[in-house]
């Protein structure tokens, strides 16, 4: 009974009007203040507008998006509650940062406060009989994580234009500045400052073990005769990065470019930039192998290597192709940073097994 009238508020949220709109909310706010904490209840709650997510493109106008934003204060503040609500709710709100609109995204950061708000982050003599020491380490963990995921989010829509402006305030409206003045407002305040500048310090030293492969063959590309690094002025195989369409392409070497990866992120080893920089190109290698291996399956195909290496290579760049169209930044980003492989392995599976394939269409189109 309470779904369907939770539901038809949200629809109202949708499509209606401003007043439908306010009316809706005050519904919303009354039955969520009647819901006890930490119950099955609790936890539908929450649910019902989780479930919204995936129709959030389909509502029409930006007023009622950012309705539906607004409303949402109120799941937020019941999704640290639940592991998997609360993840499923900043995955959301990641997504909605990188929206072209900037009132969407300060919707938003309006809305994000209320899902950390509620992090119980440092124990009061009440809460620490309730809970124990282990759920603030829990809550301790997610709030660090998120911020890391907004700062690599702001990095990746960071350019060089930006570096000029000194407050968040003066820059361009733009997808990184909304990140930047987010996180600001997250950890601005004392002790989340503090508890944050932990968790980092820990993320920089990790280590992210080397992921292993079925097909794909491991490391960078190497040149056999070897180059002169442009860095670092001596000859080395493996290369880091180059810059192909340049008139006379820098040529950088691994171990350089791992170093300017350190240095960008304030990694604390250079292990720890290596690890970790890797994970940028493997994860997608990963599901390569997984889609290569589908259609090996699905075509009765015993083993790679009766395949033309025209079809290798263009099962490869389907699964390369289909890795970036599946994922977008954020997601990349938490997959790559999933310590263990099979925790990646599981999530990436979960959205191919979703997928059907054309087979048939695919190697008609590479016969050609
Ligand atoms: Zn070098």
């Amino acid at each position: 009974m309470q779904d369907k009238k939770i539901r038809e508020c949200i629809e109202k949220i949708k499509i209606g009007n401003r007043s439908d709109i306010k009316i809706a909310n005050n519904e919303i706010g009354l039955i969520w203040s009647g819901i006890k904490r930490e119950s099955e209840k609790s936890r539908e709650f929450v649910n019902i507008f989780i479930s919204e997510f995936g129709n959030f493109e389909g509502i029409n106008g930006e007023s009622n998006k950012i309705a539906f934003i607004g409303s949402l204060k109120y799941a937020f503040m019941r999704a640290n509650e639940f592991d998997d609500c609360f993840e499923s709710c900043k995955r959301f709100v990641l997504y909605c940062m990188c929206n072209d609109s900037g009132h969407i995204r300060q919707a938003m950061i309006h809305s994000s406060e209320y899902l950390i708000m509620f992090l119980n982050l440092r124990p009061s003599d009440f809460d620490i009989e309730k809970y124990g020491e282990k759920y603030f380490i829990k809550n301790r963990e997610r709030f660090g994580k998120f911020i890391w995921d907004l700062e690599q989010m702001a990095d990746h829509y960071n350019k060089k234009e930006y570096n000029k402006y000194k407050y968040i305030e003066s820059l361009p409206p733009s997808v990184y500045k909304s990140l930047e003045k987010m996180r600001y407002d997250l950890v601005e305040n004392g002790y989340r400052r503090e508890i944050y500048q932990k968790y980092k310090d820990a993320k920089l030293s990790e280590i992210l073990p080397q992921l292993t492969f079925k097909y794909t063959t491991l490391g960078a590309d190497t040149i056999k005769d070897g180059f002169i690094c442009d860095t670092c002025k001596k000859e080395k195989n493996r290369l880091g990065s180059s810059n192909p369409i340049a008139k006379k392409p820098k040529m950088i070497c691994e171990d350089c470019a791992i170093d300017g990866y350190m240095d960008s992120y304030g990694y604390k080893t250079h292990e720890a930039a290596a690890a970790r920089r890797r994970r940028l190109f493997d994860v997608g290698y990963l599901f390569q192998d997984f889609v290569a291996d589908r259609y090996l399956t699905e075509n009765n195909i015993s083993s790679i290597g009766k395949l033309e290496f025209e079809e290798i290579q263009a099962v490869f760049m389907l699964g390369k192709d289909m890795y970036n169209m599946l994922f977008d930044k954020g997601d990349k980003i938490e997959l790559e940073e999933i310590f263990d492989q099979k925790d990646i392995e599981k999530k990436l599976k979960a959205v191919l097994d979703n997928g059907e394939f054309d087979w048939e269409f695919f190697r008609k189109s590479i016969k050609k």
